[in-house]
């Protein structure tokens, strides 16, 4: 059975497959007879895209318990995202069964820490029923926070700040950087408004950030929530502070390792610790979240961290025709992009013939071009004879705005497809709602979900009484659900009777949920309570002319609930008296939602619908058919001057040239997802925020025409 594994992997991979460690006591000695290269050392992966890193990966798990005998709870598998995660399961369980998948460690880095925090969260000062706090919550906060400035700053102003300081919060905390590190603190109220204006230096900017991720912590700390970094950073502290709690583990693998930022390369060696064994895969080409300080430097830190690691490199590529790995590699290899990285020298060879060669098409503008894509899926499906389906294509984007005319042009031909990947479900306003209802049932003190179910439905709680209610709780030190529920007891003398009428009706509904949750109802149903109580279809009828398709999401919120049962990762019992609240199927539901994204939850018929994703979502994933539109100087790669904004808003302080650098790899990375045919789409118009602008093709295509395999037509 273990031989199996073997059978379909060239001798690279074999080798790969090959290298497993097992105890830590025959590594020792075999560190003390000095031999190197045996079966049981870290090992580096490196290898360009559709080699088998992940099939390797997947190979090697199944080998090490099928071969070496090694315990499945002992192993512990990271990948970037859900999807990723769902798919090495799948992968896993033909090999493994689902018994032993079941038990392996697998999951995100941030799955894994949620779940370990949950249980032993207290001995790093947390408390086991912390509410997971996600993006579009923590730039409610940050909004909030700036609200004391809004006598200078518009409302536009204060949320393109608040954008911006999020992410810059984020990539602090993504650096390991407290607070204090990024000080200079203290200024005045004029300084800091100053600041926030565009005519600010760099200085003044700097302190109102200190002072902002300040105060943003502090809140986050009194709602007893964890934003996705915290998760990270409390996880290191958890596994460094605590190296029992990561005992368990004999081996780490990670996948995509090229996108580890530091705190999650920490957090591999912290779980490492005991066996100092880690086998990671990756291809520092396809690192595409420079952005997100992914630190491809992580490679080269591992030799040191790790001794004795072996590296192998894969070198024959199994999914694309060969002229499209051409052209990817041509896309990759020229321009300044290796006067700047010391790149790991690999090549990339494919047994694959050349297929037919990548086209190249322009078209006037976006709705020609989404129009021909929606014409070319249907012309090629009805002249495969049956080869191919819907679920054969691929439209990869380099953001979401771009969706919407695509999509059009596939309904309007009757083509099925869906949107992958992205927190698009999670993010939609009637989830949002529901779920604030259900945090604040289970915790009391999580403040954003306050603020946004106090009104929804409106129940006629004005600005004015809402600002009464949350300064007081704030002056008193406590939450403001905690003050609501003792509205009768003249804490807030200056509320209306009618108005307190109407928090009592909203605190009626939070006390129900909350004693239905404590009495073990189940997270569905606890759903199907709420939008009773609340009337939320009637709300919903009443205020929103697409209310059906809203509905439908709450019913899918309700599947999913169901479904999301015990998380299959399942948290060795280390040390009782120190693990902190048990779950409760309302906190593991929550906690799925938070972690979750829309691209996770696949239906039936998932696989008869064309897929669009950004390009970030392809990451891993191969079609036998990948459009790329918008091939274009303005999108391939984005500018400073350039009118869309979003990228430069969110990650303001990265050098053009690396943002560049990062956005080739990313076409790259998009290319490289096609098995037999290719599409670079561009236009020579484009509207950009509501306005026509012409268009150049991409440099990085445009560079290659002359001496690479593409079509242009
Ligand atoms: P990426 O860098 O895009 O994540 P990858 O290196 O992880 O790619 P995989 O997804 O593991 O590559 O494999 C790419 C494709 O090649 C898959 O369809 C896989 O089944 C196939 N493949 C890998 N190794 C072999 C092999 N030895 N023989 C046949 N097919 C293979
Ligand atoms: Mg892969």
């Amino acid at each position: 059975m273990a031989e199996d594994l073997l059978k379909y992997l060239n001798s690279a991979q074999t080798r790969c497959v090959f290298q497993v460690a097992s105890c830590s006591i025959i590594r020792a000695l075999i560190y003390r007879t000095g031999v190197t290269h045996r079966p049981d050392f870290p090992l580096q992966i490196l290898a360009g895209p559709g080699s088998g890193k992940t099939k390797v990966l997947t190979s090697r798990i199944a080998y090490m318990i099928l071969h070496h005998g090694m315990d499945p709870s002992s192993i512990c598998a990271v990948t970037f995202t859900n999807k990723a995660a769902n798919e090495m399961r799948a992968r896993l369980v033909k090999l493994i069964g689902k018994d032993s998948v079941n038990k392996v460690k697998l999951g995100t880095f941030h799955a894994i820490c949620a779940l370990f925090l949950r249980k032993y969260g207290t001995s790093v000062g947390l408390d086991g029923n912390f509410t997971i706090c996600d993006s579009d919550e923590s730039k409610r906060i940050v909004t909030k926070l700036l609200k004391p400035y809004d006598d200078f700053l518009s409302s536009k102003d204060i949320q393109v700040n608040a954008a911006t300081l999020c992410s810059l919060i984020s990539r602090a905390k993504s650096k390991g950087e407290t607070p204090e590190d990024v000080v200079p603190r203290k200024g005045s109220r004029h300084v800091l408004s100053k600041a926030l204006s565009s005519n600010s230096t760099n200085e003044e900017f700097q302190r109102v950030f200190a002072e902002i991720y300040c105060d943003y912590e502090k809140t986050l700390r009194k709602s007893n929530s964890l934003d996705f970094d915290d998760l990270l950073l409390f996880g290191v502290r958890l596994f460094s502070q605590h190296p029992r709690y990561a005992a368990w583990c004999q081996h780490i693998l990670v996948d995509e390792f090229q996108d580890t930022n530091a705190v999650q390369y920490k957090l591999m060696c912290c779980i490492a610790d005991a066996s100092r064994c880690a086998t990671v895969v990756g291809d520092p080409d396809q690192s595409i979240y420079g952005w997100r300080s992914a630190d491809i430097t992580n490679l080269g830190k591992m030799q040191n961290d790790f001794p004795n690691v072996a590296q192998i490199m894969l070198e024959q590529n199994y999914r694309s025709a060969g002229s499209i790995l051409a052209t990817s590699l041509a896309i990759i290899s020229q321009g300044e992009l290796y006067r700047h990285t010391s790149r790991i020298a690999k090549t990339l060879h494919t047994d694959h013939p050349l297929g037919p060669l990548p086209m190249l098409r322009s078209f006037p503008t976006e709705h020609d071009e989404a129009a021909f894509i929606a014409w070319e899926i249907n012309r090629m499906i009805a002249q495969s004879g049956g080869m191919l389906g819907f679920g054969d294509f691929a439209v990869l984007l380099r953001f979401n705005a771009i969706s919407r005319t695509i999509e059009n042009a596939l309904r309007m031909e009757g083509i099925p497809n869906r949107m992958l990947g992205g927190h698009q479900f999670f993010e939609r306003a009637e989830i949002k709602d529901t779920l604030a209802y259900l945090q604040l049932a289970d915790n009391p003190h999580f403040e954003p979900a306050f603020s946004r179910a106090i009104n929804i439905p409106p129940r006629g709680i004005g600005d004015k009484s809402l600002g009464e209610i949350l300064s007081r709780a704030q002056k008193l030190g406590i939450s403001s659900l905690t003050l609501v529920e003792r509205i009768n007891d003249s804490i807030i003398p200056d509320l209306k009777p009618s108005v307190k009428r109407k928090v009592q009706s909203f605190v009626n509904v939070i006390r129900s949920l909350r004693s239905s949750a404590t009495d073990g109802m189940e997270p569905a149903q606890l759903i199907g309570k709420l939008v009773e109580l609340v009337g939320y279809q009637e709300y919903l009828k009443k205020s929103q002319p697409d209310w059906d398709t809203r509905w439908e999401n709450i019913q899918e919120l309700i599947n999913f609930a169901s479904d999301a049962t015990a998380d299959a990762l399942n948290v060795p019992v280390v040390d009782e008296d120190e693990s902190s609240l048990q779950d409760t199927p309302l906190r593991q539901f929550l906690q799925a939602s938070m972690l979750s994204s829309a691209g996770d939850q696949s239906n039936e018929n998932d696989d008869e619908k064309v897929s669009i994703a950004t390009c970030h979502a392809a990451k891993g994933l191969e079609w036998p058919v990948v459009f790329v539109p918008a091939v274009e100087h303005g999108t391939f790669p984005f500018y400073r001057s350039d009118d869309i904004h979003e990228e430069r808003q969110a990650y303001p302080f990265i050098h053009s040239s690396a943002l560049t650098r990062s956005i080739r790899r990313l076409l790259y990375v998009a290319c490289t997802r096609a098995q037999t045919s290719l599409y670079l789409t561009h236009t020579s118009k484009r509207k950009v925020a509501g306005v026509f602008k012409s268009r150049d093709l991409s440099e990085f295509i445009s560079k290659i025409c002359s001496n690479s395999p593409v079509r242009y037509v």
